[in-house]
């Protein structure tokens, strides 16, 4: 039988429609159409794709279940190493990992693995999944640092090895970035909750509303009687241009806009209690995943025209290239070579935009083209909302908290790559707070080497 050179296609929502609302874009498989898409998989001797994998999912062994149509041994198989598939299936940049190694990929399109981990997860949305059993307790007692997908992550690898496990999280709820970043139209806020919720029943104790470093110190989870602690606590601290105009109303961080919008519900205000500006003419500053997000949701809160504003062109915009995709569907309008060089504003709120051409130069350190500025191409755009979206570091409360924690100079907490040993006994660190702004599986893979090397640790004691 000839092999089918495309990916089966994912159903989506019309783009004029859902520019208007925040249901989710990407419909899914349905059982059909996953069997169609796992068929595909040739079963590779030396199958690529797992080493593409950052939590090495057994990729030819569950889509092999799959292709059976056997779905609770494809999931059983992927939740071996992913507790979050569901998640992962939605934002994982498959482009890039798993799927970027296969070997149909030579030809045609690679199999739409993550397409096919999303499909797995979702069919026990609703129905009753083959429960996890967690190990009989082992007496030992870790703490967690961050309800994100690292500490999500440390803390079920650690439960199910029987260990007594405390998330400690800031927020109200759990997820980090997953709830209070990434917009429902990607990644549903039921889909995480319901992936959370499967850890509670592996034992997991959750403490929300707590900031470690302020309500509780490192130092003082040792004290009482945690044996090691994982600190996932994300990098969430928002970086600025430094231009004028950057504290005028109006100006917001992504970060800042995302969560008011994701998290607290502003889009609902005042049946919530969280307001959000909602602009006419709204301009998002970067070209990631971040900026991507910004823009659509502001369209999607009734903005006529929404920019991104990016000073390179768009072969090296760091986001998904589906994201881009499906932004420009949706009418985002996009200024690459551009750079803003102040916000104008008028008693107080933002009134414009004032941006200078780019053009593209040597290659920098990061083996991109170096932008610089066109001199005398200056111009002002009209603009009542600015959204920064640059990137992100960690916020220095754990650094400041913690004597003996050692940090980078921009704020990352070192570590050995191994194992995420810190410098300080019994600390481990892994995901966003290490790396700087990365991605969910990255920090998931950092979480389970941590556990790894935890229950070595504590279990040599
Ligand atoms: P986080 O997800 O940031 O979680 C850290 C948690 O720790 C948070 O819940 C925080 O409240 C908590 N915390 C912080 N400090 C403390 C403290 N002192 N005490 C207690 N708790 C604390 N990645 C992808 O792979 N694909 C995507 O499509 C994608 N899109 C993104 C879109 C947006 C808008 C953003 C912001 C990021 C996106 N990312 C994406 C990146 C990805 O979400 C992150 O790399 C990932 O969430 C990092 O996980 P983490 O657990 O290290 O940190
Ligand atoms: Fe299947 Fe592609 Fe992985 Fe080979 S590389 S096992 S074809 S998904």
């Amino acid at each position: 039988m000839a092999l089918k050179l495309e990916k089966t296609p994912m159903r989506e929502l019309d783009p004029q429609e859902r520019r208007h609302h925040f249901k989710e874009v990407a419909l899914g498989y349905t059982l059909e159409e996953a069997i169609q898409e796992a068929k595909r998989c040739i079963q590779c001797k030396k199958p690529m794709c797992v080493t593409g994998c950052p939590v090495n999912v057994q990729i030819p062994q569950f889509i092999n279940a799959l292709a059976q149509g056997d779905v609770e041994e494809a999931l059983k198989i992927i939740k071996e190493t992913n507790n979050l598939p569901a998640v992962c299936g939605r934002v994982c940049p498959q482009e890039e990992q798993c799927e970027k190694k296969c070997v149909l990929g030579r030809k045609g399109d690679s199999v739409a693995i993550g397409r096919l981990e999303r499909f797995a997860a979702d069919y026990f949305m609703d129905r009753e999944e083959p429960a996890e059993r967690p190990a009989s307790p082992n007496g030992k007692r870790v703490a967690i640092v961050g309800g994100g997908p690292a500490g999500l992550t440390a803390a079920a690898d650690l439960a199910k090895l029987g260990y007594d496990v405390t998330v400690f999280e800031a927020f109200h709820e759990l997820g980090g970035v997953l709830v209070y970043g990434i917009p429902e139209f990607r990644l549903p806020k039921a889909v995480v909750k319901k992936e959370v919720e499967k850890l509670k029943d592996l034992g997991v104790t959750f403490r929300t509303n707590v900031v470690v470093g302020k309500t509780i110190l490192i130092d003082e989870l040792f004290e009482y009687g945690y044996e090691a602690v994982f600190v996932g606590s994300g990098a969430g601290l928002p970086k600025f241009m430094n231009i004028p105009g950057e504290n005028l109303n109006g100006v917001y961080s992504a970060n800042e806009y995302l969560t008011r919008i994701n998290l607290m519900k502003a889009y609902d205000f005042p049946q919530s209690h969280t307001p959000v500006k909602k602009g006419r003419k709204v301009f998002v500053v970067g070209g990631g995943n971040v900026a991507m997000d910004a823009a659509r949701s502001a369209l999607r809160l009734g903005a006529d025209e929404v920019h991104i504003v990016y000073r390179r062109s768009e072969q090296e915009m760091p986001a998904r290239l589906e994201e881009v995709h499906h932004a420009r569907e949706e009418g985002i309008i996009f200024d690459v070579l551009t750079n803003p060089v102040e916000i104008i504003g008028e008693e107080g709120w933002v009134k414009g935009i004032k941006c200078i051409r780019m053009e593209l130069g040597q290659p920098d350190s990061s083996g991109r083209r170096r932008p610089i500025p066109v001199p005398g191409s200056e111009f002002i755009m009209e603009a009542d909302i600015v959204i920064m979206a640059i990137g992100t570091s960690p916020n220095p409360l754990i650094k400041n908290s913690t004597p003996g924690l050692e940090t980078t100079s921009w704020g990352g907490i070192v570590v050995d790559e191994e194992t995420g040993a810190t410098s300080k006994e019994g600390v481990y660190a892994g995901g966003d707070a290490v790396t700087g702004a990365a991605t969910v599986i990255l920090a998931m893979g950092a979480g389970k080497r941590a556990a790894k090397a935890i229950h070595e640790k504590l279990s040599n004691q």
